[in-house]
């Protein structure tokens, strides 16, 4: 690494996926920085499998990790949707069509393996210090102090909370801002992290029966099964509705005689045609119940303090884009940083400037992220037939919309990805659709696909929209009924 940019440094808390990859974009900027840990070691984590959209994949490949997890991944192929008794009702080529708009594939692995690679790819693996967890955080006239729960104490010139969602810098960064600003954190930002379902994860070897590649999608009034089969690995979910929505400081948690319990209760429901949940769960070589919160915040900053990845959104995993959003918001926060340390290499980063850049990177994340949470809200109580109106629209309306439709509907929110703007992108594959930050536009030309009548979009938009309002209407209820308790 050649010398530091200004004096100016980084602490990064938490050294999972955002922690990881801020590493590498801070890297790549030539920007100091140091990331706590609290664990032992990084690439041990436990963990289920993780989805890598193209818009996470661009960001993995400036960061030379993309080869590497491309490596350990077979093609996605079929997704299956099916009815409670494992019969499927339709079956599509959603990965083709997902690669068709973009160029890159959408590929599922452990996610262990992602973390692993972010690690093994650091150009400086010294920047990252295991066994640190964070329990203070202090602003001082001009930088912060952060100390770590073995008696050290780091300073810089900004923290980033990327400490995932039930992060220690948050906690922080809301004292700080409610003392210097009365009322500036409400109670009703703090309780909007809800948690209303429930997730028991896992894998197992691979099933005979179930395919490589595939996606079963299994329906049910209430919950749901996901199960994705990879060479050697059958990854399930299954997310299931809780009895009454969870609201922050309260975290649930769940045992494994809880997982056991749940497990019991599906041991006999089919996940296809051939294979019963129970199989899986039995052969499982990992397996817990989880919950799955949803949230994206107001505020992702104050001071010297921001907050990246899960401690700043937090979204049910359907749509498996939390960790390709922490791939975004990460380059989002460093493009600013090295604009500004670019521009201005001998000045002294003034609290103004860093108010303006964290400010910068809220504003170009947080609409998209409301979105994305929406989309991954919508999908999670589709597939799990939540009320009459989710099942109606899973059964009626998405059959009618078609899998192109579909697929355009995500490639409208892919195509906005954000990559690092000072690392380049050399050759990426092209597809039907041109991203966002592409001025050229440049797309493989004459084909029909990526290009349906925006009237299919708008009237799936407006059905998700319909019910997006509804459960805003609840959510406001619900609030409206805290402020007047
Ligand atoms: C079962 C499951 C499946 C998922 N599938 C997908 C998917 O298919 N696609 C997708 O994009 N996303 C998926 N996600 C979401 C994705 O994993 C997360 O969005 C992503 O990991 C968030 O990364 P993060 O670094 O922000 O948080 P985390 O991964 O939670 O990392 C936080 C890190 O901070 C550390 N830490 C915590 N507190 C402290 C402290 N006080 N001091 C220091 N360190 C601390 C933790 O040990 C951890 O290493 C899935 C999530 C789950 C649970």
């Amino acid at each position: 690494m050649t010398t530091e940019k200004n004096g100016f440094r980084v602490i990064v808390a938490g050294g999972g996926i955002a922690g990881l990859a801020m590493s590498h974009a801070l890297q790549l900027a030539n920007i100091d920085h140091v990331v706590l840990e609290a664990y032992g070691d990084v690439r041990s984590h436990v963990g289920a499998s993780i989805g890598l959209w193209p818009n996470g994949i661009r960001v993995l490949e400036q960061m030379g990790c993309w080869k590497q997890i491309k490596s350990h991944c077979a093609p996605m192929v079929d997704s299956y949707n099916r009815l409670p008794n494992g019969k499927a009702i339709s079956t599509s080529r959603l990965a083709d069509m997902i690669k068709a708009r973009h160029g890159y594939d959408f590929v599922v692995l452990e996610r262990q393996l992602v973390v692993a690679s972010l690690y093994d790819n650091l150009p400086d693996k010294s920047r990252i210090l295991v066994n640190k967890r964070v329990a203070n955080v202090t602003e001082t006239s001009d930088g912060v102090r952060v100390d770590t729960e073995d008696g050290t104490t780091y300073e810089g010139d900004i923290v980033v909370g990327c400490d995932g969602v039930n992060s220690t810098v948050r906690d922080f960064m809301w004292a700080v801002a409610n003392k210097a600003i009365p009322g500036y954190i409400s109670a009703q930002e703090k309780r909007s992290l809800a948690t209303t379902y429930a997730c028991l994860i896992g894998f197992a070897p691979d099933m005979p029966g179930m395919g490589c590649g595939d996606c079963h999608t299994v329906h049910n009034d209430g919950f749901s099964f996901l199960v994705i089969t990879q060479p050697r690995r059958t990854f399930f979910f299954v997310f299931i509705k809780l009895p009454k929505v969870i609201h922050w400081p309260t975290r649930p948690r769940f045992t494994a005689e809880d997982a056991e319990a749940e497990a019991a209760k599906l041991s006999d429901l089919p996940v296809s045609d051939t294979v019963l949940f129970g199989e899986l769960w039995r052969k499982r070589i990992r397996g817990q119940l989880i919950a799955l919160e949803e949230v994206v915040f107001d505020h992702w900053h104050f001071g010297r303090i921001a907050i990246l990845g899960d401690s700043a959104h937090k979204l049910t995993i359907n749509l498996a884009f939390g960790g390709n959003s922490a791939l975004e918001s990460t380059a989002a926060l460093v493009n600013g940083l090295n604009r500004e340390l670019k521009a201005y290499p001998n000045r002294k980063m003034s609290q103004e400037t860093i108010s303006r850049i964290f400010q910068e990177y809220q504003e170009l994340r947080k609409p998209r992220m409301k979105r994305v949470l929406n989309l991954a809200y919508q999908l999670t109580r589709l597939q799990a037939w939540d009320g009459w109106f989710m099942k109606f629209v899973q059964r009626r309306v998405i059959p009618w919309v078609g899998d192109e439709r579909v697929a355009d509907h995500f490639a409208d929110l892919v195509k906005g990805g954000i990559k690092l703007d000072y690392v380049p992108l050399p050759n990426p594959p092209l597809g039907t659709v041109a991203w966002d930050d592409d001025s050229a536009k440049e797309t493989i030309a004459n084909s029909s696909i990526g290009k349906s009548s925006n009237l299919f979009l708008w009237a799936l938009g407006l059905i998700l929209s319909l019910n997006a309002s509804y459960y805003l209407v609840s959510v406001l209820r619900s609030q409206y009924t805290l402020q007047s308790l």
